[in-house]
């Protein structure tokens, strides 16, 4: 950054929202945008402004997880891979990760609003969840929680440090940054639903392993059939593996929308569209003007499959 400053002019090209919000470039540089930022830089170009304290260097936080590429599980998931494309729906969930009879247990009459039916849910995992009621390196469990009429879910990972010490999901610097996207898109933490892969924390904070997933995966797939979204945003590689049974990583697959089936709905498959976007934590490890434009795209396009507006910088300002 300091080159770029040091090269004088500067342009204001896309209105990250990001916690950046300018993308510098020096003179003569242009950026390969894609087609929204391609079309908002036709707007008159708005005077170059600078707040280094935006771009300074975040230092990375010691965590094990490997949020962009992380490595091959030991317990290789059986499920059938999706492959990206560039249609807007390019893969399905697993069919294996239906039927799941834990949507039928929180359908019982007793638990008739989302929210009972939630909490019904929240009780059969801390009782009955057979990774977290026999895993031993957490604290506390982390259910999840917000809007159950969200139309928007982001599904992480894990609970990290605060997490586990709080009980909730992205209260540590990820959830800050996550935060910051979910106000960039003009909504409130209020407004949506956050849920991870895994309810405890995983033992040094490392990637979940398969059977893990395959053993708590099954109580987010509830969840999120109880909330019944909009779009649902996974946040990072394990969210993105579970959801669309792929093996890929997030950096082939983020960007495009697939579809996870929920169950049924009036006889035929109830189907939510997901994005998969980088990790928050990844983003801040990797603080760079390309990743925060990657995941402003896919923000964008959530926006816009949620027939939301996208918020332009100033009034993001002024709210
Ligand atoms: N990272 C996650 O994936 N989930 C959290 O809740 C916090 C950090």
């Amino acid at each position: 950054m300091t080159n770029l400053l040091s090269r004088g002019r500067l342009e204001v090209e896309t209105d990250l929202l990001l916690g950046a919000e300018e993308v510098l470039l020096p003179a003569g540089m242009t950026v390969q945008a894609a087609p929204a930022v391609a079309a908002a830089s036709q707007s008159p170009p708005e005077p170059a402004r600078f707040d280094p304290s935006l771009f300074a260097a975040t230092p990375p936080k010691p965590h094990a997880r490997s949020d962009a590429e992380p490595p091959p599980s030991p317990q290789p998931s059986a499920k059938p891979r999706a492959t990206p494309s560039p249609s807007p729906v390019a893969a399905r969930a697993s069919e294996s990760l239906l039927p799941n009879p834990l949507v039928d247990r929180v359908s019982a009459p007793a638990a008739s609003t989302k929210a009972e039916r939630l909490a019904l849910l929240d009780q059969l995992h801390a009782r009955e969840c057979p990774h977290c009621t026999t895993a031993t390196a957490h604290t506390r469990l982390v259910f999840g929680e917000g809007n159950p009429d969200a139309e928007l879910v982001f599904v992480g990972e894990a609970p990290g440090e605060t997490e586990d010490k709080i009980g909730r999901p992205f209260v540590g610097r990820a959830g800050e940054k996550l935060d910051e996207m979910i106000h960039a898109m003009g909504l409130r933490r209020e407004d949506v639903y956050i849920a991870n892969v895994l309810k405890s924390r995983p033992p040094d904070n490392r990637t979940p392993l398969a059977h893990e997933v395959d053993g708590c995966g099954p109580y987010l797939l509830a969840q999120l059939s109880v909330v019944r979204p909009k779009v649902i945003v996974c946040l990072g590689g394990p969210a993105t593996k579970l959801l669309l049974a792929t093996e890929l990583g997030i950096t082939r697959m983020r960007g495009v929308f697939a579809k996870v089936e929920l169950g049924r709905a009036e006889g035929a498959p109830f189907e939510v569209p997901v994005m998969p976007t980088f990790h928050p934590a990844y983003l801040l490890r990797n603080y760079t003007v390309e990743t925060r434009a990657q995941v402003w795209e896919d923000l964008k396009k959530v926006l816009t499959a949620m027939g939301r507006p996208i918020p332009t910088r100033a009034a993001s300002r002024s709210s």
